[in-house]
């Protein structure tokens, strides 16, 4: 059994970045700029963006969070898009989800200009990664791809159960598997799916991103499965924080019966900012 080292290659691939831009610095160019903007107070969003700006400076990147009070109107939130849109020192940004309740987050995003949407939510986006076309791809996803890749973990003609069907994870991560490259056979699992455990026992890569604790046990998996784990949830727990985080696996049932492994924390979580990251450097590189 591989443990897979999210934590561990994602530091290799801030090592590259930094490289990178250290050359395009070198070369006279202004280096990648990634915008942050957040509306309100959001306890776990304050802590998303405090890491991605933290992440930029480890990069080389300039960072800028826009901080917004949580009584800002959905049309002072689009003006605040356009004008980054239009901003040509602004290469990529971003808005941290979940926004109030009284934005409408659907038009928030179509709002943003395909070229600077680093995050790769926008209609326009999607729809390019769908067809297989250039594009910004979701960081989360990204994130697992590269993880497998530097694992050589074999997916061609694998057969894979993605569970749930996020925007974000679930969805994109199905299609992205299933294209010319990866090659995999996908079956996307979600709440209505019947005989889910059935699905996932055949599979030879799970792709567990729901978000309920432990939900994939150790007879749910068959031997020498490809388990990635994308759960990310807050529990008590008995040490000075007074909570830890958990994944969707239950991972001293499953991890033995695998030839590779995420662990939670440590897996898909570090590997989701540095891919956020990377998006925000092609952006860079693609400014004209
Ligand atoms: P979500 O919360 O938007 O949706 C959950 C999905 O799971 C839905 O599609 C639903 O159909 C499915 N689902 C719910 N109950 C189910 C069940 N009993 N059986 C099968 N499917 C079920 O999903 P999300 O935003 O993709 O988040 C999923 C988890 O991944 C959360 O724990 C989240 O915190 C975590 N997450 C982690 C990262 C990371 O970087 N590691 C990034 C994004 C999300």
């Amino acid at each position: 059994m591989t443990i897979i080292d999210g934590k561990l290659t994602a530091q290799q691939l801030r090592a590259e970045i930094a490289a990178e831009v250290a050359e395009m610095v070198a070369a006279g160019k202004a280096a990648p700029h990634l915008v942050a903007i957040l509306v309100g107070n959001d306890g776990a969003s304050q802590t998303y963006v405090a890491n991605k700006e933290k992440m930029c400076g480890e990069c080389g990147f300039r960072s800028t969070v826009l901080r917004l009070p949580a009584e800002t109107t959905e049309e002072e939130l689009l003006a605040r898009v356009e004008e980054l849109n239009n901003d040509p020192e602004v290469d990529g940004f971003i808005v941290q989800l979940p926004l109030p309740k009284h934005i409408d987050e659907q038009r928030v995003i179509e709002a943003i200009s395909p070229r600077k949407d680093v995050d790769g939510f926008t209609p326009i986006n999607v729809g390019a990664m769908v067809l297989g076309l250039e594009c910004f791809v979701p960081a989360t996803p990204a994130g697992i791809l590269e993880l497998l890749k530097r694992y050589n973990v074999p997916t061609s003609g694998k057969k894979c159960a993605v569970i749930g069907r996020s925007n974000i994870v679930g969805r994109p991560m199905s299609i992205l598997l299933s294209q010319k490259g990866w090659d995999a056979t996908v079956t996307l699992c979600h709440s209505r799916t019947a005989n889910l455990a059935e699905v996932v026992r055949e599979a030879d890569i799970v792709v567990a991103a729901l978000g309920i604790p432990g939900f994939v046990k150790g007879d749910m998996v068959k031997e020498g499965a490809t388990v990635i784990d994308v759960g990310i949830t807050r529990v008590a727990a008995d040490n000075a924080r007074g909570w830890r985080v958990v994944g969707d696996v239950d991972y001293d049932e499953v991890a033995p019966k695998c030839e590779y492994i995420t662990p939670v924390p440590g897996g898909v979580g570090p590997m989701t900012i540095i891919s956020l990251m990377k998006n925000t450097l092609i952006a860079a590189k693609r400014r004209k």
